[in-house]
């Protein structure tokens, strides 16, 4: 079975998505990209997170060609692959429609640093995409597009994608993503949010380089944030 580790870990953290009740149903996606094989593993279109197996999980080039494989692949293939092909250091890409963050995506509102660990996202603002129809080459321009150089983006009437160096990283981000979401949408609620400046963003984002436990030998030395 080719990528069989990343395919199971599609597996391990489709489970983990939707057990944190970051998307309801079929709803999301995850993939994980092998840069050696220039090979990513994406989830099943339309299978429930509980019900996929590894074989279940679709391995794709970054083309679009299906390599192995009986499932369908994510409708949002081509969204995955626009990541990895334009940033190079991206390994997974998860992709929710969480609710807090989906709320802000469907008033069109980027997500701003009222709480510190959208520094994760690498940048102090999570911008928000133009509407395009889901699983077109469109969504997928629009989105790389207004993503810059960070590593979240909402999706305008339709909700969050993040990426990162790892499953891990990308998985905890759309956690983080969510939380600093449902916190906007709290403080909006009763009064005038204060946003943190670019400056203090900064050194936040700085900061979170050596969060956490020290790196060890070949593990991932992009950021230690959460
Ligand atoms: P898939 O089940 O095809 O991955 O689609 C879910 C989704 O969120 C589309 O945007
Ligand atoms: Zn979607």
């Amino acid at each position: 079975m080719l990528l069989k580790k990343e395919r199971e870990l599609v597996v391990e953290y489709g489970k983990k998505m939707s057990a944190a009740g970051l998307s309801k149903g079929t709803s999301g996606n995850i993939s994980i990209y092998n840069a050696e094989e220039k090979m990513m593993a994406i989830s099943p279109s339309g299978v429930g997170y509980f019900e996929t197996a590894p074989e279940d999980v679709v391995v794709m080039d970054l083309e679009g060609n299906v390599v192995e494989g009986d499932k369908k692949p994510s409708s949002e293939w081509g969204l995955h692959t626009v990541f990895y092909v334009n940033k190079p250091d991206a390994r997974a890409v998860v992709h929710t429609h969480s609710a807090y963050c989906t709320t802000f995506a469907c008033l069109n509102m980027p997500i701003k640093a009222l709480h510190y660990v959208i520094g994760g996202a690498g940048t102090s603002m999570v911008p928000c995409a133009p509407y395009c129809t889901f699983g077109t080459p469109e969504l997928a321009e629009v989105a790389i597009k207004a993503c810059g150089k960070g590593k979240a983006v909402l999706l305008a009437n339709h909700g969050l994608l993040t990426c990162g160096p790892g499953i891990e990283k990308a998985f905890g981000l759309a956690v983080n993503m969510e939380f600093c979401a449902e916190m906007q949408y709290r403080a909006m609620s009763v009064g005038e949010p204060v946003v943190l400046s670019d400056e203090e963003m900064n050194v936040v984002m700085e900061k979170f380089k050596s969060y956490g436990q020290p790196k060890k030998g070949k593990e991932d030395q992009t950021s230690n944030c959460y």
